[in-house]
């Protein structure tokens, strides 16, 4: 396919308007086959039966209708999670988590090809980043797993592989398609982002004042570890990501969530604790404690039980809120860009 092909996924309402008029058609048209892209989910141009022949000519001859396939999907015999490994038009390969739970389903999307972020930890930077995505292949990583699943999705995450803020306008964009109510209408308050901390974007996604819940990557309580664990922090102190991230609070309304991931001899101290506490207390914020998901290529173990009851309880006594991540999907490679990288690695 030629690359001046139109990506209508990726359209807004009023651009798509646009397109279908320059197409020589009626504008309500475009509200038509908005719903087929974004509500019944269609794969292809012909199955818009309400659409004239003529105008899916058109279409099919200007337009690119992205829809992924699923290359491999994995069912967690433990919890019922799946994995989905997804292959895009140009080949490159992306993965997708959908988790029930029992307020409803989540899915995990990812936000980029690979991940140019490199942390330590994570198996989606391994070979570093491709290409972002389009906001029409993050749409449709929801869009095939409720086809495929046939499970309605009520809250996307944006914690898969890649850097969100690294593709910000392309996220933006997904953000504003996932809420329109000609879509699946999910609405800011059921989707989260998380970021490794690109400081000069939460304050522009402050500015934006949607109501979706920011969560910030820590991981570690003062710089010198934190420089050890995720390169990004000798771009970014934690001083400016904490004054960056009340900004947030302050602008938004939102609460904030902070992942720590939980790395034996690491980071899961008591020492780090109470640094930790320090830097939080009195915050509007939740802090998600992740024991690790070891990687094979990394020598990163996964905290002691203790260890990890023990720093939540000092968290808790301190009156911080705080949740251990149940952990999902361990037997379908569940960490980020674990699956991808396995299936890569094989081939
Ligand atoms: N780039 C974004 C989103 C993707 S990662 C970010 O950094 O936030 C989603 C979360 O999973 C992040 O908190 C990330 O640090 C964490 N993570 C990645 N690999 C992990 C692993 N192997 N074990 C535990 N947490 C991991």
């Amino acid at each position: 396919m030629s690359e001046t092909l139109v990506d209508i996924k990726s359209l807004s309402m009023g651009e798509l308007e646009n397109l279908i008029v320059e197409l020589g058609d009626k504008k309500f048209r475009a509200g038509q086959i908005y719903q087929w892209l974004h509500q019944k989910l269609v794969t292809d141009f012909d199955e818009m039966t309400n659409i004239s022949k003529e105008l899916r000519e058109k279409l099919k001859s200007k337009c690119r209708l992205v829809a992924l396939r699923a290359e491999k999907v994995q069912v967690s015999k433990i919890d019922g999670t799946s994995k989905f490994l997804f292959e895009l038009h140009d080949g490159n390969l992306i993965e997708s988590v959908l988790m029930k739970y029992h307020h409803g389903n989540s899915v995990c999307i990812s936000s980029q090809v690979g991940c140019r972020m490199g942390c330590r930890f994570c198996a989606s930077t391994l070979d570093g980043m491709v290409r972002n995505l389009t906001p029409s292949e993050m749409l449709d990583q929801i869009y095939r797993i409720q086809v495929l699943s046939g499970e309605r999705v009520d809250n996307v995450v944006v914690m898969g592989s890649g850097e969100p803020f690294d593709n910000f306008d392309n996220l933006l964009r997904f953000i504003h398609l996932l809420n329109n109510e000609k879509g699946l209408n999910i609405s800011a308050r059921n989707l989260t982002v998380s970021t490794c901390g690109l400081v000069p974007k939460i304050y522009e996604l402050a500015e934006h004042k949607l109501q979706i819940t920011l969560a910030l990557s820590l991981h570690a309580p003062n710089d010198e570890l934190r420089k050890t664990m995720m390169p990004i922090a000798n771009k970014y102190s934690i001083k400016e990501i904490m004054s960056a991230c009340r900004d947030y609070i302050d602008t938004t309304g939102r609460r904030i969530s902070f992942e720590y991931s939980l790395v034996k001899g690491v980071n899961d101290t008591s020492e780090c604790a109470k640094q930790l506490i320090d830097l939080v207390k009195g915050m509007n914020c939740h802090i998600n404690l992740i024991p690790v998901n070891p990687i094979k290529e990394r020598d990163y173990e996964q905290s002691e039980t203790k260890s990890i009851n023990d720093f939540k309880n000092k968290l808790e006594k301190n009156g911080i809120n705080v949740t251990i991540r149940r952990e999902m999907g361990r037997d379908i490679d569940g960490a980020c860009g674990q699956l991808r990288k396995s299936y890569l690695d094989k081939q």
